[in-house]
């Protein structure tokens, strides 16, 4: 495995990272309102699209970078400057957009591809529904046939961007096998509820959604596939951003750390002095550059062992995710009073972090599943 990126993806890696912190700027990206989600999301989408860096893991045409390690280290750059604005980029552009990638409906798909990757689009999973359905119980969303149309109707639970988005990717049932549905915000019989207010990523519009009897042309049905290895594809997709959010979160937090031991003086001295504060920071920087490497390779291996990637995935997912809430904590301790102050990085990181560990497939679903696979079940 070889973790050396060219020249060219370095300076794509500035160029993202550059173009984002000037946006970032004095704006507060981790919280606000539904108008003003909706405005910086435009904004980043906006200035994420002309540089390529929506295209990565969708179309080979034009990408700025390729292959999924450097994806990854493209996507570890934006997380770094912040949570809200980074799931809610992926979200938008490379899950839902990996899941428009296998509409076979050509020209369709490359108009709306266009527009996801130029930035001028907002795209939604809606997978997950009353719980943890996709690992306990089948879907309970349904499309049924009516004449040359779908019937479609369901609830979904949480939906990221669920409440800004412009098109979803209804995940449920027809003819017994499951499809995505590719579902217009304006579609009669589609109702958006409220906000759901959540402990962290503050920064993100997300929303339910109620579909009764949403007429759907068979020409937007994506699929259909065989059920077991989709929902594991869409799972590891979903995983593989909630890593890259863990690195974003532990570089933020160990920076800040860092920086506040240097700069703050207690007892006369910087609190760096302390023996017990360079123990915290020393912890913080081996679990953030273990979950980097871990995370790195199940990176390389999606494209050099894709079966085995799986696997080798879920146990970064947990690693990375676990580890985040850990540096968070350790962080929050080296800052004390400044950091225990609401938004503080590292504040924003410790309530963020849990969320990794929750969805995508949870800590206890992973673990069955690593365990599984070490038994040779899986
Ligand atoms: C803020 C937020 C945003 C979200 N955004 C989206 C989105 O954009 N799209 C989407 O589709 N979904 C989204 N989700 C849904 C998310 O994926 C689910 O919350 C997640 O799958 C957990 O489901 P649940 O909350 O119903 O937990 P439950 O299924 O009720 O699980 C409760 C507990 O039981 C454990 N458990 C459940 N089943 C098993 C099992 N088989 N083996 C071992 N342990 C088990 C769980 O690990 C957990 O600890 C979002 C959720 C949140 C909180």
């Amino acid at each position: 495995m070889n973790f050396d990126f060219s020249d060219r993806e370095k300076a794509f890696f500035s160029q993202v990272n550059d173009a984002m912190i000037d946006y970032a700027g004095s704006r507060d990206l981790e919280s606000g309102d539904l108008s003003t989600i909706h405005g910086h999301l435009d904004g980043a989408l906006s200035r994420l699209g002309p540089m390529g860096y929506l295209k990565l893991g969708i179309s080979a045409e034009g990408q700025a970078v390729s292959g999924s390690l450097a994806m990854m280290a493209a996507m570890e750059t934006l997380s770094g400057v912040s949570a809200s604005i980074f799931l809610s980029v992926e979200m938008a552009a490379r899950f839902f957009g990996r899941i428009l990638t296998l509409w076979d409906l050509k020209e369709d798909k490359k108009a709306l591809l266009k527009r996801l990757t130029d930035g001028g689009l907002i795209g939604a999973v809606a997978l997950s529904e009353s719980a943890m359905n996709v690992e306990n119980e089948p879907l309970a969303t349904v499309g049924v046939r009516d004449g040359s149309r779908i019937a479609v109707s369901g609830a979904k639970g949480y939906v990221v961007n669920g409440p800004v988005a412009d098109w979803y990717a209804v995940v449920g049932c027809l003819d017994g096998r499951v499809v995505a549905f590719l579902i217009e915000k304006t579609a009669p019989g589609l109702t958006l509820t409220g906000r759901i207010a959540t402990m962290g990523y503050n920064g993100v519009a997300i929303c339910g959604l109620e579909l009764d009897a949403v007429r759907v042309p068979q020409s937007r049905v994506i699929g259909p596939f065989e059920t077991r290895h989709w929902l594991d594809t869409l799972k590891m997709w979903e995983n593989q951003i909630l890593i890259v959010a863990a690195l974003g979160m532990m570089n933020r937090s160990f920076e800040t750390a860092r920086d506040f031991a240097k700069t703050h003086h207690s007892g006369g001295k910087p609190v760096i002095a302390y023996q017990e504060v360079g123990f915290k920071l020393s912890e913080m920087l081996t679990l953030y550059q273990t979950a980097q490497l871990y995370a790195y390779r199940a990176a390389w291996m999606a494209d050099d062992d894709p079966k085995a990637a799986g696997v080798m995935t879920l146990c970064a997912k947990v690693f990375c995710t676990e580890a985040a809430e850990t540096v968070a904590g350790k962080a929050l301790q080296v800052l004390s009073g400044d950091g225990y102050r609401s938004g503080s990085a590292a504040e924003q990181a410790y309530r963020c972090a849990k969320y990794g560990q929750i969805a995508g497939i949870s800590s206890e679903i992973a673990r069955v599943k690593i365990g599984d696979a070490a038994l040779g079940r899986l």
